[in-house]
C-alpha cells in the first residue's frame, strides 16, 4: 500500500511479517506459470480474449447483471468512472478523509474538487448523518455542481449503502463505490460493487484479489456506460483509428487478466480464510484496552485488513516490533492533513472522528496464507501488553 509497501515478497527479518505475497504465488506457481506461458505464446498482449474472459467472469462473480471494464489500476478505475459520468472541472465530488489517498487523487485528476465528510467510529465508513448535514450546505453553495459521492468500503467492510443510495437519490448524486478493498464483501446479501452507478476495484498485488503489477476494474449495471468506459480506457477509440471521445491509455493487460482469471476461482476460499483468521483474533485477543473490529449486522466483512484500536497505539506498535511482529497503520494521516492536499483548506478539527481514529488504529498481520503459529504469536504478544500497562 505505502511507498515502502512490501509487494515483492521480501519480508525482511520479521518473525511475523505483515504479509508475504510470495506464499500465495508459491501455492499457485504451476497454474500461474502455465497461464503466463500461454499468453506469451499467443502473441496477443493488450485487449484480447483473456481480458474479455476475466471481465465476464468478474461480472458473473458479482452478479446483478453488471458489466465490467478492465483498466490500469484502482485509481484509474475511479478516475475513468468520473470521466464517464461527465464529472470534470468545476464539479464537486464527495468522499471521506480516512481513505487511501488515491481515492482523492482520482477526483483531482478528473479536474473536480473533493468535498469530505466524516466517518462513523463503529466501522470507519462514511457517516451518513454527517453526509446529509454537510450536503445541505454544499448544495446551497454549489448547487448542481455537487455531482457525485464516493463511499469507500474500508478494510473489507462495505459502507452503509442503503442510506447512501437514499441520500444520493434525494440530492441527485452519482454513486461510485470505492470497492478497492472489498472484493467479495457483502451488504444485505449483495456484493460490494453492485450498488452504485459505478464501482472501482483495484488488483494491486496485496488486495484480496491481486495481480502481479497494477490492475483495476470498473463495474456498472449500465451497458452503455460500460461501452463508454471501454472507449475511454483505449484513447477514446470507438473503432481502430476513429476517436469518439477524448480518452486515456489505461488497460488491464492480457497477462494480468489471465492470472486474475485463475485467482478469481480462489477468491471465496481466501476470503473465507480471512474471515476465519479474523475470528481467531477476535477470540484470542482478550486485552481489555484493545478494541477489535466489528462486523456490522447485514454485512459480510472480508478483512482486507484487520484493524484494532488502542489509546497507546504507538507504544503497542513498538512492543509488537520488539517481538518481531510487523504491523502497519492504514492510514496514519487523513487526506485533508496531507501536505499535498493543504489547498483543500481543511485543517485539524474538521473531521474529529477520522482524526481520532488515525491516532489509534493498527493493522495486524492477516492474509490467507498466514500460519496459525504466527497468528497465535501475535495474540500472545498483544495480550502481554496488558501486563505492561497495569
Ligand atoms: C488500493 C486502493 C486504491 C487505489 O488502487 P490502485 O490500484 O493502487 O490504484 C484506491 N482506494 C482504496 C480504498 C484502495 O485501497
Amino acid at each position: 500500500m505505502s511507498t515502502t509497501g512490501n509487494t515483492g515478497g521480501t519480508t525482511g527479518n520479521w518473525m511475523v511479517p505483515f504479509r508475504d505475497p510470495r506464499r500465495e504465488y508459491l501455492e499457485l506457481t504451476d497454474e500461474l506459470e502455465r497461464t503466463i506461458a500461454r499468453v506469451m505464446e499467443s502473441g496477443w498482449y493488450i485487449l484480447g480474449s483473456r481480458l474479455e474472459e476475466f471481465e465476464n467472469a468478474f461480472s458473473e462473480y458479482l452478479g446483478e447483471g453488471v458489466f465490467c471494464a478492465g483498466v490500469g489500476s484502482g485509481t484509474e478505475a475511479i478516475h475513468l468512472s468520473l470521466l464517464a459520468s461527465g464529472v470534470g472541472p468545476g464539479d464537486f465530488v464527495i468522499t471521506v478523509p480516512n481513505t487511501a489517498v488515491p481515492t482523492v487523487a482520482a477526483i483531482v485528476s478528473a479536474g473536480a474538487t473533493p468535498l469530505l465528510c466524516d466517518v462513523k467510529e463503529e466501522d470507519f465508513t462514511m457517516d451518513t448523518a454527517d453526509l446529509e448535514e454537510r450536503l445541505s450546505g454544499w448544495k446551497r453553495k454549489y448547487g448542481s455542481k455537487v455531482k457525485a459521492v464516493i463511499p469507500v468500503h474500508l478494510y473489507g467492510q462495505t459502507a452503509q449503502m442503503d442510506e447512501i443510495l437514499r441520500i444520493a437519490r434525494e440530492f441527485d448524486l452519482i454513486v461510485i463505490e470505492d470497492a478497492c478493498q472489498a472484493h467479495g464483501a457483502g451488504f444485505l446479501g449483495r456484493k460490494a460493487g453492485t450498488f452504485g452507478d459505478l464501482a472501482a476495484f483495484s488488483f494491486y498485488p496485496t488486495k484480496n484479489l491481486g495481480c502481479y503489477g497494477d490492475g483495476g476494474m470498473v463495474v456498472t449495471r449500465n451497458r452503455d456506460m460500460a461501452d463508454k468506459l471501454k472507449m475511454l480506457r483505449n484513447y477514446g477509440q470507438e473503432q481502430r483509428y476513429y476517436f469518439t471521445l477524448k480518452g486515456v491509455n489505461s488497460r488491464l493487460d492480457e497477462i494480468q487478466a489471465a492470472m486474475l482469471r485463475v485467482k478469481l476461482r480462489y477468491l471465496d476460499e481466501w476470503n473465507q480464510k480471512r474471515r476465519h483468521l479474523a475470528s481467531v483474533y477476535n477470540r484470542g485477543i482478550v486485552n481489555p484496552s484493545i478494541r477489535k473490529p466489528v462486523e456490522l449486522s447485514g454485512r459480510r466483512h472480508v478483512y482486507h485488513l484487520y484493524v484494532i484500536r488502542h489509546p497507546e497505539r504507538d507504544s503497542l506498535m513498538k512492543h509488537l516490533e520488539k517481538h518481531g511482529i510487523q504491523t502497519l497503520i492504514h492510514y496514519p494521516v487523513p487526506v485533508h492533513l496531507q501536505k499535498a492536499y493543504r489547498d483543500l483548506g481543511l485543517g485539524r478539527g474538521c473531521f474529529p472522528v477520522a482524526e481520532a481514529l488515525a491516532e489509534e488504529i493498527l493493522s495486524l498481520p492477516l492474509y490467507p496464507q498466514i500460519r496459525h503459529d504466527e497468528i497465535e504469536r501475535v495474540i500472545e504478544v498483544l495480550n502481554e501488553f496488558q501486563d505492561i500497562l497495569v
